[in-house]
């Protein structure tokens, strides 16, 4: 037996497990579907068929989002989370590598380097903005270029105008708006126009899904032909894709959901003002190496490293955790400075 080295090379994905008591490390959603709508998606199990394979292309539930964003479902693609997703993505288009905007989400590195694409680094600003002009430098011999937004860790929205400049090139963008939600913002209007756009959205976040595993893509349809050629047929099982399809015909607690979780982050930003960056994510990104400080007292965050060392992304949680959080950082303060 013989592995090849590049796979030598990688670790397993790891994160922390242990009896903590409060989890703000992976922005997730803070609140469980209520009882009631479990009880709807229940009466929906009930229905389906175990024995049988999901639907190929997982259609009621591409009907069902692109109803909801008022597209045709030709237009879009499901797949086991984000992630699946960008798997896929990263093979689709030819082009000597992919150009990512650091700092930011990891696995498009992890994707390139399984896949053996070179990645090109367009690092964003002091304040994490990307610089468009210097990103279509790169646009020409690129496969995709990768933009978030908001942007995962730093949690801000990129401008539109920098986006467009990008898009102007005729470089295939994936547009990632895992966040989207928390921001009010996006480029979904821009699908018309221009058919090298791909928005990568998720169900993990603002629809409290995270368990489930399930994301989706917008775009041109010959790119989703495209995609449906190389997905694995059945990646999305027939329990994700109930749920999910129920979740969207409950849009209204989502919102509210939303509105909570971007009222708690505004809180936690006015209280620790001085050390944390805006956001317009369901996370917040503060200037202070804390993260044992916290652990210590039972709270989960994620700590961070180059760039962005010394930091740790706080996912915004319920009132009661992040009241504990800012305690414990303002305590964290009285001790360091
Ligand atoms: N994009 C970004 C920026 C993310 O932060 C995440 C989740 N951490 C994803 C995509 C993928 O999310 P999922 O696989 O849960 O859909």
């Amino acid at each position: 037996m013989k592995i090849r080295e590049l796979i030598k090379s990688f670790e397993p994905y790891r994160v922390l497990e242990g009896d903590y008591k409060i989890w703000l490390d992976k922005n997730e959603n803070p609140f469980d579907l209520p009882p009631e709508i479990k009880e709807e998606i229940f009466e929906e199990l009930r229905k389906t068929p175990f024995n049988r394979y999901p639907h190929i292309t997982a259609m009621p539930l591409r009907g069902a989002i692109a109803e909801f964003y008022g597209l045709s479902p030709e237009n879009v693609a499901v797949g086991n989370g984000g992630d699946e997703l960008l798997s896929y993505l990263i093979r689709i288009f030819e082009g000597d590598y992919i150009v990512t905007t650091p700092p930011t989400f990891g696995m498009y590195y992890f994707y390139a380097k399984l896949n053996g694409i070179p990645v090109v680094e367009v690092p964003l600003d002091e304040s994490f903005t990307i610089n468009g002009d210097m990103i279509a430098e790169k646009a020409k011999r690129a496969s995709i270029v990768f933009i978030t937004s908001p942007n995962n860790p730093t949690g801000n929205t990129q401008p539109r105008e920098e986006i467009l400049k990008v898009l102007d090139t005729g470089v295939t963008v994936v547009l990632d708006e895992a966040y989207a939600e928390f921001s009010g913002k996006s480029c979904i209007d821009l699908l018309d126009e221009y058919e090298n756009l791909i928005i990568l959205r998720t169900f993990s976040k603002a629809f409290s899904l995270a368990g489930a595993r399930v994301g989706y893509l917008l775009a041109d349809k010959e790119i989703i032909n495209t995609f449906y050629r190389i997905k694995s047929p059945f990646s999305l099982n027939s329990l994700t894709i109930t749920t999910a399809k129920v979740m969207l015909n409950h849009y209204d607690i989502v919102i509210e959901r939303i509105n909570y979780i971007i009222k708690e982050r505004e809180r936690i930003y006015r209280e620790l003002k001085d050390h944390a960056y805006p956001s317009e994510a369901n996370f917040l990104l503060m200037r202070l190496d804390a993260y044992e400080f916290l652990l210590e007292r039972g709270i989960v965050v994620r700590k961070l490293g180059g760039r962005l060392e010394r930091h740790i992304r706080v996912t915004i949680g319920k009132k009661e955790e992040n009241n504990e959080l800012i305690k414990a950082l303002k305590e964290f303060l009285e001790e360091e400075y």
